[in-house]
C-alpha cells in the first residue's frame, strides 16, 4: 500500500515536473518573441483561409496571451498552486493542442508548428508524440493533483500568481518595443550570414524523383529511369519531385536584389570588408513610420562615414513610394523575401548592422543608435564593437528579477510555514497532555443558581441582558441560568437556548396529584427548562430532601427529559473531620448511583462544599481538584472509566471572577455552580469568561 502511494507520488511529480518545464520553456519562448508568434499564428489562419479576416491586432494580442498563458500555468504546475483548476487547464490545453498537432503532422500543411517559437525546431510527427506525452502527462496530474505537494502555502500563492503574470507581461511588452530577449533565429548577433549559407562539403544535396509518362498502343504508363522503355513507346510528359531534402544550411533563402530585379548584391553586400547597415522592413506599408527622423540621421550618419545603408524590403514600388512620400527617405531599396525579412528582426522596420558580414548590431526602430554628425566612427563608438556575453548577461537579469525574487518568496514562505508547524505541534502537544489529564470532550459548563431571588421583571431583564451579551459574544462554555419557576415560561420565549440553556432549581418528587404547592418535572419540561438542580444542600437542609426523595426525583427528571445537576457536598464538620469522601459517595450512591450508565450521561455533578455556599469561604482549587478527582474515581468504578471521564464535575462554593480561572484550570473541574455571583450579569460574565 505505501509502495503504491509512493509510486504514484514520484510519477504524478515527474509528470508535474516535465509539463511545468516544458510549458515555461515554451510558454516564455513564444511570450519573448511576440512577433515571431504572430507570423506563426496568421500562417495557421492562412492555412484555414481566414488569414484575411483576422486584423493584425487581434493576432498579436493573441500571440502575447498565448505566450503569457503557457508561461504561467507551467510555473503555477511548478509551484503546485490551485492544483486542481490548474491541472484541468494544462489537460484542456492539451487537449485542443494533441489533436491540431496530429492534423499538422497528418496534413502538414505547415512545416514547422512554432511549439518553442524559433528554440527548437521539432517536425510535425515530433511535435505531436511530444504531445500525446504532455496529454498523458496532464492526465496524470489531473487525476492526483493533490499529489502535487506545494512549493508555496496558499496564503502566499498570489504573490507568485501576480508576480508571474506581470513578469511575462511585461516581458513580452518588452520584446514586442525592442527585441526578443534572446534570438534563436540564424541571423542572431554574431552570425556569420554567408557562413550560415554554405553547404558543407560532403553534405548529401537534396534529392529528386523522375517520373516519365510514354504511351503505346493507346496506353499509358509511368516509367521511371531505372525501368525506362524501348523507343516503341512514344514520350507523353515528365514530372519531377523532391524525395528528400538533404542538408539545407541555416540561411538558404537569403538575397538581395535591386527593385527592377536586374542585379543580385546579394555577395557583394555579404563580402564586404567594414561595416554596412542594412534597413529591414518587411512591408513598408505596415512599417511604423514614428522613428523615420532616427533612421534619415543614420543614413546621414553612413553617407558621411562612407558606410553602406541598403534599405531591405519586400513590397512593390508602390510600397516603398509610399514609404519616400511619408518619410522623405533617401536611401537605395533593394528586394528580398518577405518571410527572410521577418524572420532577420522582429521589428518593422529594424536595423542591423554587419560588419565583414557578420552581424554585430540589432535594433527595433523604437530603440535605435543615436548616430549623428557629431558621431565619431563606428570603431570608436559602442555600436561598432560586437556585444560581450550578451546571454549570460540576460539571463542573470531574468535570474535577478524573476527566479531569485520566487526562490527568496519560497524560502521565507517555507521558513514561515515551518515555524507555524513547529509552534502548532507545540501546541497540538500541550492539548495533547491537556487531553490526557483533563477529557477535552467533556463538557465545560457554567451554570447560575437564582435561588430565590428577582421578582418576573427583573428576572426576565437580567436574562435578557445575558442573552444578548453571549449571543454576540459566543461563550467558551456551556452556559445554564437555573431560575426560580415562575421565571422559566416566559424567559423561555427569548432565550436562545443553543447558548444560554435553561433549568429549575427544584422539582416535585410525585408525577402529578394532589401535592399541592408542588411542581412536577413534566411541568418543569413543559415551560422548555431542560435542566433541573437537585440535592442542592439547601433543599437537603432546609426541606430535609433526603438521598431516598432525590432518587425519585432524579428518575422523574430524567423520564421527563430533563438534565440533572446534582449537588453533592460535606459540612465543614465533615470536612474537618476528614470525612468529605464518604459523604460526597454516600450522596452518589443515596440517590444517582443507581442509575444505568445510559442514565448517568444526563447527570451533571456539581461539587459544592457546604461550608463555602454563601460564605465568602471558597475550597483552594487544591482541595477541590482532590475532590473532583475522589469523584470521578467514583463514577469510574461504578460506570466505566469513559462514562467518568465524560461527565462533567461542576465546582460551586462561593466562586467568583476572580477565582474561577485558577479553579478551572484544574483537570477535573469542569466549570462552576454559581449562586451569588450569577445575580448579576457582569460577575457571571466575569466567571464564564475564565474558559477563555
Ligand atoms: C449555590 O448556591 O449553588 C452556590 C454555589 O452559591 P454561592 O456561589 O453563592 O456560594
Amino acid at each position: 500500500m505505501h509502495a503504491r502511494k509512493a509510486i504514484t507520488g514520484i510519477l504524478v511529480n515527474v509528470c508535474r515536473l516535465v509539463i511545468s518545464l516544458t510549458f515555461i520553456f515554451s510558454g516564455y519562448v513564444k511570450a519573448i518573441d511576440p512577433l515571431g508568434t504572430q507570423y506563426k499564428l496568421q500562417d495557421y489562419l492562412n492555412v484555414v483561409q481566414l488569414g484575411q479576416y483576422v486584423p493584425d491586432y487581434i493576432t498579436l494580442v493573441a500571440s502575447v496571451l498565448l505566450g503569457g498563458l503557457e508561461f504561467c500555468l507551467g510555473v503555477f504546475i511548478l509551484f503546485a498552486i490551485h492544483r486542481r483548476l490548474v491541472s484541468r487547464l494544462v489537460l484542456l490545453f492539451m487537449a485542443i493542442m494533441t489533436p491540431l498537432t496530429l492534423w499538422l503532422a497528418v496534413a502538414n500543411p505547415i512545416k514547422d508548428c512554432g511549439c518553442f517559437g524559433d528554440a527548437v525546431i521539432l517536425t510535425n510527427w515530433e511535435t505531436f508524440y511530444k504531445n500525446i506525452v504532455l496529454l498523458a502527462a496532464a492526465i496524470v496530474l489531473c487525476v492526483k493533483p493533490l499529489g502535487m505537494p506545494r512549493f508555496i502555502s496558499r496564503s502566499n500563492q498570489w504573490i507568485v500568481v501576480t508576480y508571474t503574470i506581470i513578469f511575462i507581461l511585461f516581458s513580452s511588452s518588452m520584446c514586442l518595443y525592442t527585441l526578443p530577449t534572446f534570438d534563436f533565429r540564424p541571423y542572431h548577433i554574431g552570425a556569420n550570414i554567408k557562413k550560415g549559407m554554405e553547404i558543407p562539403e560532403g553534405a548529401k544535396g537534396p534529392e529528386f524523383e523522375t517520373t516519365f509518362i510514354l504511351e503505346k498502343n493507346g496506353q499509358r504508363k509511368e516509367f521511371t529511369l531505372d525501368n525506362y522503355p524501348d523507343s516503341t513507346w512514344t514520350f507523353i510528359d515528365s514530372k519531377t519531385v523532391q524525395i528528400s531534402e538533404g542538408y539545407v544550411p541555416p540561411i538558404h533563402d537569403f538575397s538581395i536584389q535591386t527593385t527592377d530585379g536586374s542585379e543580385d548584391i546579394t555577395d557583394s553586400v555579404l563580402s564586404r570588408r567594414g561595416y554596412s547597415f542594412l534597413l529591414i522592413s518587411p512591408h513598408l506599408e505596415k512599417a511604423d513610420d514614428t522613428n523615420f527622423g532616427d533612421i534619415d540621421q543614420i543614413y546621414e550618419y553612413c553617407q558621411n562615414n562612407n558606410y553602406p545603408f541598403y534599405a531591405l524590403t519586400a513590397s512593390t514600388d508602390e510600397g516603398i513610394q509610399h514609404w519616400r512620400d511619408i518619410t522623405g527617405a533617401e536611401y537605395q531599396f533593394y528586394l528580398t523575401d518577405e518571410t527572410t525579412l521577418k524572420t532577420i528582426i522582429r521589428s518593422n522596420p529594424g536595423l542591423l548592422l554587419l560588419k565583414d558580414g557578420v552581424v554585430i548590431g540589432k535594433w527595433s526602430h523604437n530603440d535605435l543608435p543615436q548616430l549623428n554628425d557629431q558621431s565619431p566612427k563606428l570603431e570608436r563608438t559602442e555600436y561598432g564593437q560586437m556585444p560581450q556575453n550578451s546571454v549570460t548577461c540576460k539571463i542573470s537579469k531574468i535570474v535577478l528579477w524573476y527566479i531569485l525574487p520566487l526562490l527568496l518568496l519560497t524560502f521565507a514562505d517555507r521558513t514561515w510555514k515551518f515555524t507555524k508547524w513547529i509552534k502548532e505541534k507545540e501546541h497540538s502537544n500541550k492539548i495533547y497532555q491537556l487531553f490526557k489529564r483533563k477529557k477535552n470532550m467533556r463538557k465545560k459548563i457554567v451554570a447560575g443558581n437564582w435561588k430565590m431571588n428577582m421578582n418576573l421583571q427583573d428576572g426576565i431583564a437580567l436574562a435578557k441582558e445575558l442573552n444578548e451579551t453571549l449571543n454576540n459574544n459566543k461563550p467558551n462554555c456551556g452556559v445554564i441560568i437555573c431560575t426560580p419557576f415562575i421565571h422559566l415560561a416566559s424567559i423561555a420565549q427569548f432565550l436562545n437556548q443553543d447558548v444560554i440553556a435553561l433549568g429549575a432549581e427544584n422539582c416535585a418528587d410525585k408525577e402529578k396529584g394532589a401535592f399541592t404547592g408542588e411542581v412536577s418535572a413534566e411541568m418543569v419540561k413543559s415551560t422548555g427548562a431542560q435542566y433541573v438542580i437537585l440535592g442542592h444542600s439547601e433543599r437537603r437542609g432546609y426541606y430535609g430532601e433526603t438521598p431516598e426523595i432525590l432518587k425519585e426525583k432524579v428518575q422523574l427528571a430524567l423520564k421527563n427529559g430533563l438534565k440533572v445537576i446534582f449537588c453533592i457536598g460535606e459540612s465543614l464538620e465533615e470536612r474537618e473531620a476528614g470525612k468529605q469522601n464518604d459523604v460526597v459517595k454516600a450522596e452518589l450512591e443515596g440517590s444517582v448511583f443507581n442509575l444505568t450508565a445510559e442514565e448517568f450521561k444526563n447527570i451533571v455533578i456539581a461539587y459544592e462544599p457546604i461550608w463555602a455556599i454563601g460564605t465568602g469561604k471558597t475550597a483552594t482549587a487544591e482541595q477541590a481538584e482532590e475532590i473532583h478527582a475522589y469523584i470521578r474515581s467514583i463514577v469510574a468504578e461504578k460506570y466505566g472509566k469513559e462514562v467518568a471521564e465524560d461527565t462533567s464535575i461542576l465546582y460551586g462554593g462561593s466562586c467568583k471572577a476572580s477565582n474561577a480561572p485558577e479553579l478551572f484550570a484544574k483537570p477535573d473541574i469542569d466549570g462552576g455552580l454559581i449562586g451569588g455571583a450569577s445575580l448579576k450579569a457582569a460577575d457571571f460574565m466575569g466567571i464564564i469568561d475564565a474558559w477563555k
